[in-house]
């Protein structure tokens, strides 16, 4: 993927065959890839590499998401239209603003609130109005905004954190990465029933941990 040679316009035509080959089918979301322009989203010294299919650098310390990952839990998360989402971990925003193209309304949380600055200055150049970035520890979920109809993590936890799980509405759908943060963890699809919750395991991924608290610039 990404072969510097090609034009801009082939580049991105690559990656959208990419995700296609990665498994990342459903139309709309590969339609919101599509208007989503990744090299948006990364700066720098990596900004060349924004259509390759890998994680990259971002500020913080902190990691912009592989896009067929982004596209598999997307996929996975099944917004509607109608749909209020929560995303816990804003990062660079690209993640969030692909939401953005599929739900009605889109909160997303960050520990670093430099990062969150950066998006909101973002969201605000491409005219996203219905997503907004917050700081905060989004492992305690947004109880001013739940109950919510999907709710994404892009950090890994150990577990599902229960204010998450509390702010999922009935037939809600959350998607987490489950484990240790130093090893391959799992990604879960919970969906909230009547009478407790549902838990498939999608596939193996690695995400940094969802820690605690505040970056430290915050
Ligand atoms: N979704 C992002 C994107 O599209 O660029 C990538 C997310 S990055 C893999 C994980 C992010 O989760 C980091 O920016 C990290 O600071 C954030 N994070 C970790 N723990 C958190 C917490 N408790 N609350 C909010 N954000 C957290």
């Amino acid at each position: 993927m990404n072969d510097p040679a090609l034009e801009p316009q082939e580049q991105k035509m690559q990656f959208l065959y990419t995700l296609r080959s990665k498994g990342v089918t459903d139309p709309q979301v590969l339609g919101a890839m599509e208007k989503i322009d990744r090299g948006l989203f990364v700066r720098g010294t990596f900004e060349g590499r924004a259509y390759e299919d890998t994680p990259l650098p971002i500020a913080c310390g902190q990691t912009i998401s592989q896009p067929s990952v982004v596209g598999l839990m997307t996929q996975a998360l099944q917004v509607g239209p109608r749909d209020k989402v929560l995303e816990v971990g804003t990062g660079s925003g690209y993640q969030a603003a692909i939401l953005s193209q599929l739900a009605r309304r889109v909160y997303t949380v960050e520990r670093h609130r430099r990062l969150v600055r950066e998006t909101q200055a973002l969201f605000e150049r491409l005219d996203l109005t219905n997503v907004t970035a917050l700081t905060g520890d989004g492992s305690h979920g947004l109880p001013e905004q739940a109950p919510f109809d999907r709710i994404i993590v892009t950090a890994a936890a150990e577990d599902p954190p229960g204010p998450l799980l509390a702010q999922l509405k009935i037939g809600g759908i959350m998607i987490v990465p489950v484990g240790q943060s130093d090893a391959v963890q799992s990604l879960i699809k919970v969906t909230r029933l009547e009478d407790g919750f549902d838990y498939e395991e999608l596939r193996p991924v690695r995400f940094v941990p969802l820690l605690e608290g505040l970056g430290k610039e915050a």
